[in-house]
């Protein structure tokens, strides 16, 4: 049914990045043994053991909390905004230049593929340090205070290592905080690269303290007595835990957390455009993304043209080597994550949706998952309501768009939206009704510094990104 492409190999050569066989925390500008245990971090595309990193216990946790807490107290919180500017851009600029070896890094830690790395997350990353680097001398037109709140714990996952820490290290630093944060445990590269250029930028002892580990180091962060603020993105349960955990403290909370994002595609869309949003969509990242559009609702009398212009082009995604630049879907970031998405897959076999996925050849070594579509999806199938988190799209239709409000808004999430249409005012209307934090019309995925992302409901909340994204890191007007 399609034409079968054959490409030349066009590996990245991974030369550039110098992985340590082992790593210890960084805590008060340096890098120390844990006095836990250590785990191990894989390549999930060869399922190569990548090093050995620490694994903070209680007692690292509360060294690296005392370090930011002296560095607030000292130094940080008595620094011009304009001073702090200067660590910040500086920081931008280092990844920046660094900007290969971190995203080819980011690709072996993650099985991304490398031209998302390259082209989205690390530039992303850099826009956000410099983003908030501009707002470090101008605190007072905020419209939250210039006054920060002291130490932020932040606990972040895997699926954008690098970018979830851009996201709470530059807003938190940008405000005068000091931060102790642990990446997941599947992922921890980049956030050690990270704090190696926090000592390149000469950023003050503690000002940054990166504490590597899993459940149990994330959970005696958010719970540490002398942390002010806690910031967390990851699942929607953990999410729940951690608001009770931090329930009758003064600790300022954020969450970020789950989606079922619907991509509505309304009749007078542009097809083959909108085919391109579906995929980006769902495929982008393996469909590792909190806004995935997982569930596309089709408007029902293009439904059969939109499958058909759907499964041609997902035969030509090219899954494989993520290093590769060719590569359009990487690998599963973890064995963990495949077995929920094969799990779930399986449920909506069992529950009568039909399944059909892209014939391509997957690896032997490592964790793969085909892109996947399911067609003669209801709305009670487990798959149209829980998070998959994986090249796992649900299609429903539509016949009005009163209905396609309806059943997009049918679900316990509400963090983002897709609207497909040629018509203005229809795009305006929806993005009125849907409840999501962000709808986006005629595009998919998209990102910027500038504009404020988060939830509804069991999304989360508070907002990152933009001016709304300072009001997370001060303590308000009034104080
Ligand atoms: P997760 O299991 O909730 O883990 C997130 C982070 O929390 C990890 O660092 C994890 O450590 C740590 N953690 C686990 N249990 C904890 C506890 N009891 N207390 C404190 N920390 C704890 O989520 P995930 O599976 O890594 O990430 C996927 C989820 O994140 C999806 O639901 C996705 O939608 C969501 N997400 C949301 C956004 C957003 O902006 N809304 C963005 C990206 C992802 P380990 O690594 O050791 O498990
Ligand atoms: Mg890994």
């Amino acid at each position: 049914m399609s034409t079968v492409f054959e490409y030349a190999p066009a590996p990245e050569s991974r030369a550039i990045v110098d992985i340590k066989p082992s790593y210890g925390l960084f805590i008060d500008g340096e890098f120390v043994d844990g006095t836990g245990k250590a785990f191990k971090t894989v390549n999930p595309a060869t399922e190569e053991v990548l090093a050995e990193v620490a694994e903070a216990s209680d007692a690292d946790v509360d060294a690296a909390v005392k370090a930011a807490r002296r560095a607030y107290t000292r130094v940080w919180s008595r620094m011009s905004g304009s001073e702090r500017a200067k660590y910040l851009y500086r920081i931008a600029r280092i990844i920046q230049e660094r900007g290969r070896e971190l995203a080819v890094l980011e690709s072996i830690d993650n099985g991304k593929p490398i031209k998302e790395s390259r082209d989205v997350d690390i530039p992303v990353v850099a826009a956000h340090f410099f983003y908030y680097a501009g707002w470090a001398d101008k605190l007072k037109y905020s419209g939250y205070g210039e006054t920060p709140l002291g130490v932020a714990g932040q606990v972040i996952p895997w699926n954008f290592p690098l970018l979830m820490l851009a996201w709470k290290i530059a807003p938190a630093l940008a405000c005068g905080n000091t931060v102790v944060l642990k990446p997941a445990e599947t992922t921890p590269l980049t956030a050690l690269l990270f704090a190696e250029i926090c000592q390149q930028a000469d950023l003050p002892p503690g000002v940054v303290n990166i504490v590597t580990g899993a459940g149990d180091t994330g959970r005696a962060i958010v719970s540490h007595p002398d942390v002010d603020k806690v910031a967390f993105t990851g699942s929607t349960d953990v999410g729940k835990a951690i608001a009770r955990a931090v329930a009758g403290s003064n600790k300022k909370v954020t969450l970020e957390l789950g989606g079922k994002a619907a991509n509505i595609v309304f009749d007078d869309a542009p097809l083959d455009q909108a085919v391109e949003g579906i995929v980006n969509g769902i495929f982008f990242n393996q469909g590792h993304v909190c806004c995935a559009g997982s569930r596309l609702l089709v408007q029902e009398s293009v439904a059969d043209e939109v499958m058909e212009r759907l499964k041609r082009r997902m035969a030509t995604l090219r899954v494989g080597d993520p290093l590769d630049k060719n590569t359009d879907v990487g690998a599963i970031n973890s064995a963990e994550q495949l077995a929920k998405i094969r799990e779930l897959s399986d449920i909506g076999e069992a529950e009568g949706a039909e399944r059909w996925s892209a014939p391509c050849e997957l690896p032997s070594n490592g964790y793969w998952f085909a892109p996947t579509v399911f067609t003669g999806v209801s709305q009670a199938h487990r798959i149209a309501r829980e998070e998959i988190f994986g090249p796992v799209l649900s299609v429903l239709t539509f016949r009005t768009p009163s209905e396609a409000v309806e059943k997009a808004n049918n679900t316990p999430f509400g963090l983002s939206a897709g609207v497909w249409t040629d018509k203005g005012s229809r795009i305006l209307s929806m993005a009125n009704r849907l409840r999501a934090g962000v709808v986006w019309a005629n595009t998919f995925n998209k990102f910027d510094p500038t504009s404020p992302f988060g939830g509804y409901k069991e999304s989360g909340y508070g907002r990152e990104g933009g001016r709304h994204g300072l009001e997370a890191y001060l303590k308000g007007e009034d104080s």
